[in-house]
């Protein structure tokens, strides 16, 4: 059985261009970067490309970039660095829609002295804007807004939010982990004081990430130990890793034009199917603004599980919007942020697309899947109610 893979934005195939980079670090240059000889020594030479490959995604200075083990960790350090310098303020601002990288972390400061504003969103996920700018204080710390959901891939006005925080002297961190790679980034438009990004969303490998650092954050390391990453990251550099990231990023960069194009033909090519094939199919989030491989449909009155399970005999992997809570099946904090009913928000499935799948694939999913939800919506009492409905 074939796989159709449209899950990219839970993580992407190694491009085989990474992975030739990568493979020599696994063989024969093995040296340690920090070593006085020349054969570890000499590979402190490939970090400083990779770094210099990070930082031209992003318009960055290569000392602005600090290699991190993956998006998570540079969220973390991100949020807890701006708490570490400036112990005084107490006032923590996100959204209603962040990845729990960034969600749990607040949620977890909440508890210890600190509180959280969660900025809401509108029912097409588009950040509340007036809310976020008139919930700032004095006592605020950082406001840390996502770049794209990974949900939806709606796209935040981070250029303009960056500006009205750099105005107001007031820490800034963008999560952009779903963003880098898919749409450009530039640092000297955006004036955040960080930036989060992961390896294993742009076909570089899992655990490896970067944190664009501007030039005159006050910083305080996460991980304190040796004097790597100019002493802001302690811990033996993973090499091989930050090689393919350092890869991964530069056929970012030369991809990001036609990939825009083709991947967002494709999603709209199998957007437009299933909203014609399928009675019922609604497309969640804001579709002007939004990342190029993303679609998010909810297929009402059915289970995404159950969706999921068939949609994987047939080798489609995607990922639904809901999540086992305690045992029971609960909406994804994201829909239920954007107020989508829960008859729609149960069955919501993301399809997430890369450069790698192709219009056969799409046309695969088109073919196999209508008659996956028409199965399913025979066996829902559900879905027969609302027909029963329909017609009285
Ligand atoms: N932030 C966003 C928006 C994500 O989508 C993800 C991963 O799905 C992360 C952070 C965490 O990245 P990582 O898996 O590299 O820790």
């Amino acid at each position: 059985m074939k796989t159709v893979y449209v899950d990219n934005n839970a993580t992407t195939q190694v491009a085989q261009e990474v992975l030739e980079v990568m493979l020599p670090y696994f063989k024969g240059r093995y040296g340690n970067p920090s070593s006085m000889h020349s054969f570890g020594g000499n590979i402190s030479r490939d970090i400083k490309k990779a770094r210099e490959q990070v930082a031209a995604m992003i318009n960055a200075s290569p000392s602005e970039i600090m290699f991190t083990s993956c998006g998570t960790e540079s969220d973390n350090t991100a949020i807890l660095s701006a708490i570490h310098s400036a112990p005084d303020k107490k006032h923590i601002i996100t959204t209603r829609v962040e990845h729990p990288a960034i969600k749990n972390l607040c949620e977890h400061l909440s508890g210890q002295g600190y509180r959280t504003t969660f900025v809401p969103v509108d029912n097409k996920g588009r950040l509340d804007l007036d809310f976020l700018y008139n919930c700032l204080t004095d006592d605020t710390v950082i406001v840390s807004v996502m770049w794209a959901n990974n949900e939806t891939g709606v796209l935040f006005p981070i250029e303009e939010i960056s500006r009205v925080m750099a105005e107001k002297k007031i820490f800034f961190h963008t999560d952009a982990v779903q963003a880098a790679g898919k749409v450009p980034i530039d640092v000297q438009k955006v004036r955040a004081n960080m930036l989060s990004i992961s390896g294993h969303k742009i076909h570089a490998p899992k655990g490896i990430g970067a944190l664009f650092i501007r030039k005159g954050t006050r910083f305080s390391p996460f991980l304190i130990g040796g004097h790597q990453e100019n002493g802001r990251r302690g811990g033996t550099e993973n090499v091989a890793s930050i090689a393919g990231l350092g890869k991964a990023t530069e056929l970012a960069v030369q991809h990001l034009e036609e990939e825009t194009v083709e991947v967002s033909r494709l999603r709209d090519r199998l957007e437009a199917a299933l909203v014609r094939d399928v009675p019922s199919a609604i497309i969640n989030g804001d579709r002007e603004n939004r990342l190029p491989g993303t679609t998010n449909i909810s297929f009402e009155y059915i289970e995404g599980e159950a969706i999921l399970l068939m949609m994987n005999e047939l080798g489609i992997c995607a990922s639904s919007g809901s999540a086992c809570t305690s045992g029971s099946l609960e909406p994804s904090h994201v829909l239920r942020a954007m107020g989508v009913p829960y008859t729609a928000a149960h069955g919501s499935i993301r399809f997430s697309l890369s450069r790698y799948n192709t219009a056969e694939e799409v046309d695969y999913i088109i073919d196999n899947l209508p008659p996956v939800i028409a199965r399913l919506r025979n066996m829902s009492p559900f879905w027969k109610g609302q027909q029963v409905a329909a017609k009285a």
